[in-house]
């Protein structure tokens, strides 16, 4: 029946569909410089545009932070009528609509949050055809103002953002959005329905096509992955200390710390308060009030660090979030990856850090043991339900504990493939380094082989290492030709090294009550190549420096919130060129009121401190700096720009 209908909406439709298709191909790539200041699409955001020009259904699930606003904003901006958004959180929407206003385009949100005075005056603006965008919540779709409106409006696109919200199966069902295909049955003219969301599971796929239900849809799923941030996970004893260095070190940033408890996030909270942070609450068990004020708070980066329990979550559309840090372990990985995945959403470095401890597990343990949720459940299905949940708990307890590639994990764990090595993750980069050891082991086998294979590993390690003790006089060790030639590496570094060579069959030790060491024909072989013909023999080994810490700031420092490529001259005492552009930004920022990364993104502010643009055409050219932005803002970050390239001279 369903289908039926739609053939004949589609048939309906078609003439109207050519018509938009033949106008609009180039139009959205001047919408995209024009009002969002980028150049070209990301992965799998042309397709859906495309599909939404030509009249169709689509249905997008990308991770969040990949763009999915942008596929139904540029088909609302190239069709001539009226888009509607369907939201399910005010905080969403007051943030999209102010990102839009920005930009230059007209648009508005039609929620609780308005008076009812301000509900009709909007809802008659945009009867005037006032707005090209149109934000509205689930439960005003059926009143009878809002269908009064809509059915005489000429609405060409319903985006369905968080189209996870119409599934029983996900955490933030709302039943209101089980009622917008009956609103779409209501219009005069049934528009292109585009669904968004960043849930990737089949069955939460499956029932956004079929309750909200789409015509066979476009689907699109784009890779998982996000490449700009960077994941680690720490064993710190005192996870708060952890936490603070890592803040000392990032003072000016703005980030998510996230608790498993009301309690955690009251006490974390309460101590970085007393050691001088802006920090915030969020929590479940707070007022309506205090969660709505704090989350401004954060948003308009006046407490940039906000901790928070799992309440905290869809409403974060804040782009410049640094870091998620995660006090606590979470209880799956979905939880993890979705919760980490808020930081860097405008595609700038970001760091993804958990802190773990063994009494995450047992706290975790005993939620899924006590979980009440399911009351509807019975004896074996919930039985089930727990099975699954302890064997999710380990897949994110395991994750805690590999020594592979984090990124590799998450994605293979997701059914992708990544590579076994991503160099932005704590693994690649900092617990583990490929060394060089063919010189150690040249020594050690040569050691072992002129002192006769009589000896036992530690006194060859011993002799190698320059030891003066009675075994190796006793034995004119110290005579031999490789006494002392590695005196300075460390005891644990060279047994590493031999037990490496006796795992790949170098070098064996006997059964004996005092083991001997000997070398196999493998050694002898290597031993005897020299020059060009013997190969380089590498290891992987726990860094020496055991250096988390410094790394990550200087990878930071380099790579996210100093870029100086122009500027390396600039004197030390003298604000790095971010910083004064960004402080350029939080004063513009308070004077019009709006948060700001709705300004300018953090991606952007790094880019003109690279570009340091001259001109207004060369400002242009900067990534997330459209026309309708730099009329609003562009002289007086031109002006800055101009300033630092002058500095940059001397
Ligand atoms: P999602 O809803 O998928 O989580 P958003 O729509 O909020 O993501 O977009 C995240 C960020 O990506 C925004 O800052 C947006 O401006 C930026 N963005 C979207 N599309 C592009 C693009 N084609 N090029 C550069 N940045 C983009
Ligand atoms: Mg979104």
């Amino acid at each position: 029946m369903v289908i039926n209908l739609c053939a004949i909406f589609q048939l309906s439709q078609f003439f109207y569909c050519v018509k938009i298709k033949t106008m609009n191909t180039s139009a959205k790539y001047e919408i995209l410089k024009t009002f969002y200041g980028y150049d070209s699409f990301r992965d799998g955001q042309e397709a859906l545009i495309d599909h939404l020009l030509a009249g169709q259904d689509v249905c997008g699930i990308m991770p969040t932070g990949a763009g999915k606003s942008l596929c139904y904003q540029v088909p609302g901006l190239v069709f001539d009528g009226i888009t509607l958004v369907i939201s399910p959180l005010i905080s969403l929407m007051k943030d999209q609509v102010r990102a839009l206003n920005q930009m230059g385009v007209h648009a508005a949100y039609l929620n609780s949050s308005l008076t009812f005075g301000q509900y009709k005056k909007a809802l008659a603006f945009a009867r005037e055809g006032r707005y090209k965008i149109i934000y509205v919540a689930p439960e005003r779709l059926l009143t009878d103002e809002f269908l009064d409106f809509a059915i005489h409006a000429p609405i060409d696109l319903v985006a369905v953002d968080e189209a996870h919200c119409v599934s029983q199966w996900g955490q933030d069902f709302r039943p209101s959005y089980l009622k917008i295909p009956e609103f779409l049955s209501k219009l005069a003219h049934r528009p292109a329905v585009g669904a968004f969301t960043a849930t990737a599971t089949r069955t939460v796929r499956e029932d956004i096509i079929r309750m909200l239900e789409l015509c066979d849809p476009f689907t699109t799923v784009t890779g998982f992955d996000r490449q700009n941030l960077y994941f680690e996970v720490r064993h710190d004893k005192d996870k708060y200390k952890g936490i603070v260095n890592y803040l000392i070190k990032h003072r000016d940033q703005s980030g998510v710390i996230y608790c498993a408890t009301r309690k955690n996030v009251e006490e974390v909270c309460e101590k970085l308060l007393s050691d001088g942070f802006a920090a915030t609450r969020y929590h479940a068990g707070l007022s309506d009030q205090e969660r709505q004020a704090n989350q401004e708070a954060f948003t308009y980066d006046e407490a940039p660090i906000m901790v928070a329990t799992n309440a905290f979550g869809m409403g974060i559309d804040k782009s410049n979030v640094r870091f998620v840090l995660h006090y606590n372990m979470p209880k799956n990985m979905e939880s993890y990856y979705q919760e980490a995945g808020r930081a860097g959403r405008d595609g700038a470095k970001a760091d993804c850090i958990l802190f773990y401890s063994g009494q995450d597990v047992i706290t975790n343990q005993f939620f899924i043991e006590s979980d009440r949720e399911n009351e509807e459940l019975t004896g074996e299905a919930l039985e089930q339900v727990r099975h699954q949940d302890r064997e999710r708990l380990k897949k994110m307890t395991y994750y805690c504990h590999t020594t592979d590639c984090l990124r590799d994990y998450m994605l293979r764990y997701f059914g992708e493939y990544g590579s076994s090595y991503c160099g932005n993750c704590s693994n690649c980069l900092q617990s583990f380094e490929t060394i060089d050891i063919t010189q150690i082991a040249n020594d050690l086998i040569g050691c072992t082989l002129t002192s006769g294979m009589r000896f036992g590993i530690n006194t060859i390690l011993d002799t190698l290492r320059g030891s003066k003790n009675d075994k190796i006089r006793r034995s004119d060790l110290d005579e031999n030709h490789f006494y002392g030639s590695c005196c300075a590496e460390t005891i644990v570094f060279l047994r590493q090294v031999c037990n490496h060579l006796i795992q790949n069959d170098y070098l064996t030790v006997t059964d004996d009550q005092y083991p001997i060491l000997r070398v196999k024909e493998k050694g002898l072989t290597f031993f005897a190549q020299t020059g060009d013909f013997r190969p380089v023999l590498t290891m992987k080994a726990a860094r020496k420096d055991g250096g988390t810490e410094a790394d990550v700031s200087n990878r930071n420092a380099a790579g996210t919130h100093s870029p100086s490529a122009k500027t390396g001259k600039s004197s030390a005492a003298s604000a790095s060129p971010f910083e004064t552009l960004r402080s350029l930004r939080t004063a513009i920022a308070r004077k019009n009121h709006v948060p700001p990364y709705l300004v300018f993104s953090d991606k952007t502010l790094e880019a003109m401190c690279v570009m340091l643009p001259q001109t207004k055409e060369e400002m242009l050219t900067v990534p997330g700096v459209g026309e309708l932005k730099f009329q609003k803002y562009g002289k007086e970050f031109l002006q800055v720009c101009r300033e630092l390239a002058r500095e940059d001279e001397f």
